[in-house]
């Protein structure tokens, strides 16, 4: 199965000419690697909006491709959203994919079940992927309830697929499911591998439920991956790439990691 490394660049970084560097710095470093797919994974990076337009221009002709880091749930065109962005509009920006549900976006944006579920519909209708980010807190993880939080989680894909069953054939080139256990974000505490794995294979069989063409669907790991550890959760055959924030705005470090997976 193709390995992912994506970046998630969150609000960063502060400037266009800081973007410029991060990039330049990423595509020297594949290029002297012979290509970052030389490391036998797809790369991809997320930047925040208002640098979308400008990395993935910069990005044309390179081997990673260019997400957004989220889209509009109201509307996937246009329309009276002040301060959103449509999946239309990342897409004419240059973003083939888009990340959903991530834990910031849940925590500091209230986005649950139906919000989720219109943010991932528009994002299929506009041709986006989407990488859908699940996971438990802190204290849920404490109370042994990770499985029932990705469970309920899980859903939104098990809903858009009763609302449009055609999706089935195509959802696993168009879906990534990335597990990302919220207490793990940022903090430099990982779950064990043999936790993930187990989580990982989870996910795949409840997703595989949903149907027959779903029986191999793409789940990274996210949470504190970095250089150091990168090669650990590689090694796992239910790990399927992982999604990076802090360690992703280094060339250096993004590159590390890629090359583990
Ligand atoms: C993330 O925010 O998706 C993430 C995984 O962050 P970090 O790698 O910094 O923990």
């Amino acid at each position: 199965m193709q390995a992912w490394v994506i970046g998630n660049w969150k609000q960063n970084p502060a400037t266009s000419d800081d973007v410029q560097t991060l990039l330049s710095d990423l595509l020297a470093t594949a290029d002297k690697d012979d290509g970052a797919n030389s490391a036998g994974c797809q790369l991809m990076v997320a930047p925040s909006c208002i640098h979308l337009a400008g990395v993935s221009t910069h990005l044309q002709d390179s081997p990673v491709l260019c997400a957004a880091q989220d889209i509009s749930a109201h509307s996937g065109t246009t329309g009276a959203y002040t301060g959103d962005c449509s999946a239309q509009q990342v897409a004419d920006a240059g973003a083939t994919w888009t990340l959903l549900g991530h834990s910031e976006r849940r925590q500091y944006h209230q986005e649950m079940h139906a919000c989720l579920l219109s943010k991932m519909t528009h994002a299929f209708d506009q041709g986006l992927g989407v990488v859908f980010c699940i996971g438990e807190t802190q204290a849920q993880y404490d109370a042994g309830q990770t499985l029932a939080v990705i469970d309920e989680q899980l859903t939104v894909i098990k809903d858009i697929l009763t609302q449009q069953p055609a999706l089935a054939d195509t959802l696993s080139d168009r879906l990534i499911i990335a597990y990302e256990p919220v207490w793990a974000i940022g903090t430099g505490k990982v779950p064990t591998v043999a936790e993930v794995s187990a989580t990982h294979q989870h996910i795949k069989q409840t997703v595989a439920d949903y149907g027959e063409a779903l029986d191999n669907i793409t789940v990274l790991y996210g949470g504190s991956v970095n250089a150091d550890n990168a090669d650990s959760f590689a090694a796992d055959a239910m790990i399927d790439g992982a999604l990076v924030g802090g360690a992703s705005l280094k060339a250096a470090s993004f590159l590390a990691i890629a090359q583990a997976f």
